[in-house]
């Protein structure tokens, strides 16, 4: 326990911001530096999604039972997705209740990092901006990614089209991944995943805008920026080390099969908070509520990692199936998420293979999943329609469209 002592968090993001929020409220110093100039500033107004299956309670229930108040950033519900098949299929997964809320991630006021500034800073909670400390002086360590295990690349675009969210599986345009497209209020997002290492990724971004472009032809696109950043995937040997608790991403707590690391980055934040109040035990907790979770999310990337677009089509194929069997489109997605015998047994089978050890971090047994290299079939031509997007953008760039995703290397 950390004792009545001032406590200094590393890190103003979502992690960080819930675990100050938590303490502040029962009444502790709670100090948050954070090396950029805001919260949010590692993202550049990217949409990301909080994804409302992989546990079997809704997600903002659980923030309000944290005391967290969900009117404070803007979150937009779909209950409808459009699943793309690898030969371009396009189905619907339907659910009646919530699959998604997207969230602007930000230094925007609407933004879901400064929804949750707000609340850290009405609880008490003292935020320090451009402000680097030593890790030693750190209660909590919250900073998040440190080094790459993927990568995804997005462009932020102007549209009148509807509100709409699409989930594409396509080994080509996203390799080991997924490409997605959201379009909220007239502003839109496309963005595509590398789960392997590529030369030139911006080929990806450009060719998955224009296979959006050919099969959504009634979305109008008016370049704004691009944007993107990193994931870091690592499993660690513990969470709480000398005194310090390891939260979000820089405990290695998100999903590694499609990177879901948000819900995660809060409930870490939550459980540290509340065992430095004595209400619990963050070593334990993680490894209970946590931990089933992203082991299973471990033999889920290594699935992922052997197969392509065949098995990407059985998979949708699959999902489909059992919405129409069930009436559920959650059902089937729920369940790959949700931990088993069978994939926690394969975990322990396959993860000396799936991590690298970290030498910097080998006190904290941190191991990590290294970003993989390329495969042959990752080396293609652009097509017209991507070299058109390309050029598209690259006037936009000469006037002033700004590429955040470089700058993405402060931690
Ligand atoms: C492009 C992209 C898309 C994503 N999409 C989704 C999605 O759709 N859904 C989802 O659930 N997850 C998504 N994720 C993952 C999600 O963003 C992270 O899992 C989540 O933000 C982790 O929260 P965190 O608190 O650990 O880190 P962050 O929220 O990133 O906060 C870390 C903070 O620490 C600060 N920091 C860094 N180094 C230091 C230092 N040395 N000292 C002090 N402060 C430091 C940073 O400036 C930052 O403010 C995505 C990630 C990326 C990169």
């Amino acid at each position: 326990m950390a004792g009545e002592n001032p406590i200094t968090i590393m890190g103003a993001g979502l992690s960080g911001l819930a675990a100050a929020t938590i303490l502040a409220r029962a009444g502790r110093e709670v100090h948050v530096h954070d090396v950029r100039a805001d919260s949010g500033a590692r993202f550049d107004g990217d949409f990301q999604a909080l994804e409302n299956w992989s546990y079997p309670f809704d997600f903002f229930d659980q923030l309000k039972e944290w005391g967290f108040d969900t009117s404070e950033f803007k979150a937009s519900e779909f209950s409808l997705v459009d699943l793309i098949h690898p030969d371009d299929e396009i189905s619907q997964a339907k659910t009646d209740g919530v699959a998604y809320r997207i969230v602007e991630r930000g230094t925007s006021s609407h933004t879901i990092d400064q929804g949750f500034k707000r609340m850290a800073l009405k609880a008490g909670a003292q935020l320090h901006y451009n402000s680097k400390i030593d890790i030693g002086d750190a209660d909590v360590v919250a900073c998040g990614p440190k080094n790459t295990s993927a990568v995804a690349y997005g462009e932020i675009f102007h549209t009148k089209h509807e509100n709409i969210i699409a989930f594409q599986l396509n080994d080509k345009l996203a390799p080991g991944a997924y490409s997605y497209l959201i379009v909220i209020d007239g502003v839109g997002l496309i963005c595509t995943c590398l789960w392997r290492k590529q030369k030139k990724s911006e080929r990806f971004l450009n060719e998955t805008i224009a296979w959006y472009q050919h099969h959504y032809p009634n979305i109008d696109m008016e370049p704004v920026k691009r944007v993107g950043g990193k994931g870091d995937f690592t499993i660690n040997k513990h969470y709480k080390i000398d005194g310090k608790y390891y939260v979000g991403e820089s405990g290695g707590l998100q999903d590694f099969m499609w990177g879901f690391g948000m819900r995660m980055a809060i409930w870490s934040g939550v459980l540290a908070a509340k065992d430095i109040l004595g209400q619990g035990n963050y070593e334990k907790d993680v490894r209970k509520q946590l931990l089933p979770y992203v082991r299973t999310s471990v033999t889920n990337r290594w699935l992922m990692n052997r197969v392509g677009n065949r098995t990407f089509k059985r998979m949708c194929r699959q999902w489909m199936k059992d919405q129409k069997k069930s009436g559920e489109g959650l059902r089937w997605i729920s369940k790959l998420f949700r931990p088993t015998i069978l994939k926690t047994t394969l975990f322990y089978f396959i993860q000396p293979f799936m991590l690298e050890k970290d030498k910097t971090a080998m006190s904290r047994g941190v191991r990590r999943m290294p970003f993989r290299k390329a495969k042959p079939r990752d080396m293609w031509e652009p097509s017209e329609d991507a070299m058109s997007v390309k050029k598209r953008w690259d006037d936009h760039r000469k006037k002033g469209g700004h590429v955040s995703f470089q700058e993405d290397n402060s931690s």
